[in-house]
C-alpha cells in the first residue's frame, strides 16, 4: 500500500456545528459535528482505513501490518506522533491550555500537546483567544480566573481566512465561534481548561474546570504572532509553507491541473482536501473531494494529484521545506 483513504471519528462536542457534515462531506449520524479526527490513532478515536485491500483496518492495525510506512523520523517511538483534525466551531470553545510532554508525560501519562492551527472559513467578525494582552504573575492569572475577570487579560485575536496560529505548548487560547479549521497536533488529547463561559453540559452540569495544573503549565508572558508564511510557486501549483517544528511540518498547496509528489523515507505524509476535488494516483487511481484524508506511506515514490483543488499536507517531525517532494514536470 502506497496511499489509502481514511475515515474519520467524530465527536460531538456542545460547541460544535454542522458543517463538517453540510459543506465537508462527513456522513455521520451525530447532530452535531464539533470535530473530525481525520489522522488518528489514539486511545479516544482512531482513524479507518476506506480503500484498498486493507479497508476496514483501523490505521493503527495497518501500521502494525509493516511500521516502515511511518518512515525513519518514527522508528524509535512506540506511540503514533500526530493528531490531525478538522473543528467546526459553532460556539466559544473553552479557554484552554496543554501542558509540554515533559509535564504531560508525568502527570498523564501521554505527550503533552503542541498544535497549530489552519484557518479553512469563518464568519467576517470572528475572533479567537491567543496568549495574554500583558505579562501576568502566576498570581494574577489564578486570582483572575477565581474571580471572573479571565477574559479581560486575554489576547483577543480577529479572524480570516488562511490564517495561520501555532499554539506552543503552555500557551493560553480559545477558538471563538464562527470558525472552522484545521488542526495539527502532537498525539494527546490533554486539555486544562480554565473557563468556560458558565456554560453547562450534556448532563446539565458545569464542565470540570483544572485551574491548579493550568496556572501551573501556563506561559504567562504574551506570544507573537508571525505575520508571514512563504508561498512558493513550483510546476502546476504553489504552496504555502505553514509551521515547521519539532513535531510537525505542514504547508497547504493550490493545485491548478496536477502535481507529482514524491514522499521520501523519513515520514509518512498526510493529506486533507479542503477545497475543491482531485484524483489522486499512486498503486491505484483513488477520488478526493473536499473534506476526505488520506495517508501516504513514507518511501512512497510518485504520487500524482491532478485537479483543482487546495490541500494541507503534513509529515512528521521538522522539515526544512518542502520543494524537494515536487517533482519537477519533464
Ligand atoms: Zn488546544
Amino acid at each position: 500500500m502506497s496511499v489509502v483513504k481514511l475515515a474519520p471519528v467524530f465527536k460531538d462536542y456542545l460547541w460544535g456545528g454542522t458543517r463538517l457534515r453540510d459543506e465537508f462531506n462527513k456522513k455521520c449520524e451525530l447532530e452535531k459535528v464539533a470535530e473530525s479526527w481525520e489522522l488518528a490513532c489514539h486511545k479516544q478515536g482512531g482513524s479507518t482505513v476506506a480503500s484498498g485491500i486493507n479497508k476496514g483496518l483501523s490505521l493503527e492495525e495497518l501500521i502494525r501490518l509493516d511500521k516502515s510506512v511511518l518512515g525513519t523520523s518514527c522508528s524509535e517511538s512506540d506511540t503514533f506522533p500526530l493528531l490531525i483534525k478538522l473543528i467546526d466551531a459553532k460556539d466559544d470553545l473553552s479557554v484552554q491550555v496543554h501542558p509540554d510532554d515533559e509535564y504531560a508525560l508525568k502527570v498523564e501519562g501521554e505527550p503533552g500537546k503542541t498544535e497549530m492551527w489552519y484557518v479553512i472559513d469563518c464568519d467576517d467578525d470572528a475572533s479567537l483567544i491567543y496568549g495574554f494582552k500583558d505579562e501576568l504573575s502566576k498570581e494574577q492569572f489564578a486570582q483572575m480566573i477565581e474571580n471572573g475577570s479571565l477574559l479581560d487579560a486575554v489576547n483577543k485575536v480577529k479572524v480570516h481566512k488562511g490564517d495561520v496560529f501555532f499554539i506552543p505548548s503552555g500557551t493560553l487560547h480559545a477558538i471563538g465561534k464562527g470558525i472552522l479549521i484545521a488542526e495539527i497536533q502532537e498525539n494527546s488529547n490533554t486539555t486544562y481548561r480554565v473557563y468556560d463561559y458558565g456554560r453547562v453540559g450534556a448532563d446539565g452540569k458545569p464542565r470540570e474546570l483544572h485551574i491548579e495544573k493550568a496556572v501551573e503549565v501556563t506561559d504567562t508572558k504574551p506570544i507573537k504572532l508571525r505575520e508571514r508564511y512563504e508561498t512558493i510557486k513550483a510546476d502546476g501549483c504553489s504552496f504555502r509553507l505553514l509551521e515547521h517544528c519539532g513535531y510537525f511540518s505542514s504547508a497547504v498547496f493550490d493545485v491548478s491541473q496536477e502535481v507529482e509528489l514524491c514522499i521520501d523515507k523519513r515520514s509518512f505524509a498526510h493529506i486533507l482536501f479542503i477545497e475543491g476535488s482531485a484524483k489522486i494516483a499512486s498503486d491505484e487511481v483513488l477520488d478526493a473531494q473536499k473534506g476526505d484524508s488520506f495517508f501516504i506511506a513514507a518511501g512512497t515514490q510518485s504520487v500524482r494529484i491532478s485537479g483543482r483543488c487546495s490541500f494541507i499536507l503534513t509529515r512528521n517531525g521538522f522539515e526544512e521545506g518542502f520543494d524537494r517532494l515536487v517533482k519537477e514536470k519533464p
